[in-house]
């Protein structure tokens, strides 16, 4: 039941815009995120899919089967979308049965099935109910429930917690994952939310302007982003553009950094990622990487406070966090900088 992107470029009517050259696979029952600014293409590549925009080049295959000569009704796909798209004078059951009635299933089947979806979902109390008394969040469960219902081929998210309350968010978070598991649903999740992604996802693709920048797992993204744009979409950190100056360092301007470089050469150009984490506060005098400066901006989050600490000539503060703030100094282990070629 994989989902094979081939070489897939769309373009918009009397538009530049669109998808260039997208390759990717969502492996049979994995959840794959598409992450990526406003405006990259994310919801394209749902549409193509789905069967919504038609008229691209390269091949989108579900299950082996290219979707190019499949009509939308036969795709096998199940779909969530931010605004529910739920048939407001329907009940919840007769909602969550819905696909199966399209599929001409007999009425005490389709029952039968929509009545066990409830149950997972948890919300087989509320089966008679009309679908317009549920809350947001509950709503959103059955919209879950019909997609699953017709045991997809593939499941599509298009931005479904985005229009819900944080504390809801985070709970239906877990259960659309710990059921897409369940039912290994091979699964394409659009979220403009990165931590969103980094926490569902086996795999994330990052888009930028239709094209894909990279495809990893959330740590490899968040450890190793395969260049600028994909360091800048995901979590948070300091990037400064240096040069190397002797094997081992590099030149940032306002400083000498120590950090592996590799087999760049002398003179070659890079960006410098520091993720808040690694900033150590007011290390001993010695300690690589030492530089002297103020605390800036802080925020207050409860478990810790990140804030701005800010070096003498440097183009913009170090993002910290902690306990507490540093007071005259900050020290940036040599080994935990990224340097990033492009
Ligand atoms: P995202 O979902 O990442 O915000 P979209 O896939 O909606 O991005 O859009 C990708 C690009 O295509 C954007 O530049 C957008 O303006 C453009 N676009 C989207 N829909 C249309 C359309 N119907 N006609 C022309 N351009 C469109």
């Amino acid at each position: 039941m994989s989902l094979v992107f081939d070489h897939v470029s769309y373009r918009y009517p009397g538009s530049t815009q669109g998808l260039h050259g997208i390759s990717f696979e969502v492996g049979s029952g994995e959840l794959v995120a598409v992450i990526g600014p406003s405006g990259s293409g994310k919801s394209t590549l749902l549409k193509l899919v789905a069967g919504l925009e038609t008229g691209y080049s390269g091949r989108i295959a579900l299950a082996g089967q290219d979707m190019a000569g499949t009509p939308v009704h036969q795709r096998g796909i199940g779909m969530v979308f931010q605004s529910y798209a739920l048939f407001p004078h329907l009940s919840v059951q007769d909602n969550v049965a819905y696909g199966l009635a399209l599929r001409k299933q007999p009425v005490a089947q389709r029952r039968t099935r929509a009545r066990e979806l409830l149950e997972v979902v948890g919300l087989i109390d509320h089966a008679e109910r009309a679908v317009t008394q549920l809350s947001g969040g509950q709503q959103q469960r059955v919209a879950l429930a019909r997609a699953l219902a017709i045991d997809p081929r593939a499941l599509l998210l298009d931005e479904p917690l985005s229009a819900l309350d944080a504390s809801v968010r985070g709970h239906l978070r877990d259960q659309i994952r710990a059921l897409q598991q369940r039912f290994g649903a091979t699964t394409l999740l659009v979220t403009h939310d990165q931590e969103e992604a980094l926490t569902m996802a086996d795999r994330v693709a990052v888009l930028k302007e239709g094209r894909l920048l990279q495809m990893a797992t959330p740590r490899e993204l968040y450890e190793r982003p395969a260049q600028r744009a994909v360091a800048e979409f995901v979590g948070l950190s300091t990037l400064l553009t240096g040069k190397v100056a002797a094997p081992g360092r590099v030149d940032v301007g306002f400083a000498q950094l120590a950090t592996p470089t590799g087999s760049r050469p002398v003179g070659q150009a890079v960006h410098v990622l520091v993720r808040p984490e690694h900033v150590q506060a007011d290390p001993a005098p010695g300690a690589p990487n030492r530089l002297e400066g103020r605390p800036g901006a802080a925020r207050y989050l409860g478990a810790m406070t990140r804030y701005d600490f800010e070096v003498a000539g440097a183009p913009r503060p170090f993002l910290a966090e902690g306990r507490r703030s540093a007071t005259t100094a900050i020290a940036i282990a040599p080994e935990s900088i990224r340097l990033l070629d492009d």
